[in-house]
């Protein structure tokens, strides 16, 4: 089972792939954990992918094209992955399509309001990557990832100016690929506008039933 999750900044696509993750056994890869990983090295590669991503703006398709194609000769990959950030625009869904074949595109939405109001009360374990947020699911003690114990922080690219691009970014990018999977006929609709944490349990039982084939429509909870 090859999984994408396509869908804004801040829509809980993260959350969900971190369960999805253990219910299905695949792993979850986000791009945007391999590059914040990338960041943190003093390399001039690692440099130039921080200053991209504070920007808010995407990092180059090569660069982005090679993390992958390593990523996913992995073993733990054999019996499939769940693909969280990528592809992000025509060139890198092209190319991906020469690498795999994607079984399903799950297309997360949700009101903008609620975007806004996730990503601003995002926080991420520096140490796993678990997200949390501070309105919605809290950590056990502040500032502490139940996972781990890792530190808890607000992603640099969490702030106003860059959300503000990368919702942009999105629109102007990313959103193209919701025709491109339709006309496929491999994209579903995941509606998140309830409390994340709440719904998690109907909303994944759901999901399961559609990448099980038993149902053909995953119904929003209101
Ligand atoms: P979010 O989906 O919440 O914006 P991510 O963690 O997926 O966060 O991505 C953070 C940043 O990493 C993006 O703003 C972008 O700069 C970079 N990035 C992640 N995935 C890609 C990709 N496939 N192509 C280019 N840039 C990417
Ligand atoms: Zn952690």
């Amino acid at each position: 089972m090859i999984l994408l999750f396509l869908g804004s900044p801040g829509v809980g696509k993260g959350t969900y792939a971190q369960v999805l993750t253990e219910v299905l056994e695949i792993p979850h890869i986000s791009t945007g954990d391999l590059l914040r990983e990338e960041a943190k090295r003093d390399t001039p590669l690692g440099r130039e992918i921080n200053e991209i991503m504070m920007k808010g703006e995407l990092v180059p398709d090569h660069v982005m094209l090679k993390l992958i194609e390593e990523r996913i000769t992995h073993d733990d990959c054999k019996n499939g992955f769940i693909l969280d950030g990528f592809p992000r625009n025509l060139v890198q869904a092209n190319h991906l399509q020469n690498l795999v074949d994607i079984t399903h595109v799950l297309n997360f939405k949700a009101d903008d309001e609620v975007i806004i109001q996730r990503l601003s009360g995002r926080i991420t374990c520096k140490k796993c990557n678990m997200i949390y947020n501070k309105v919605g699911k809290k950590p056990e003690i502040e500032g502490v990832c139940d996972k781990c114990g890792g530190e808890l922080f607000q992603r640099e690219d969490d702030k106003p100016e860059s959300v503000k691009k990368r919702l942009d970014v999105y629109r102007e990018k990313t959103q193209p690929l919701i025709d491109h999977y339709t006309n496929k006929g491999l994209l579903v609709e995941v509606v998140i506008n309830k409390h994340i944490i709440e719904i998690k349990e109907r909303l994944i039982s759901q999901i399961k039933a559609y990448l099980e084939g038993k149902i053909n429509k995953i119904e929003e909870i209101k």
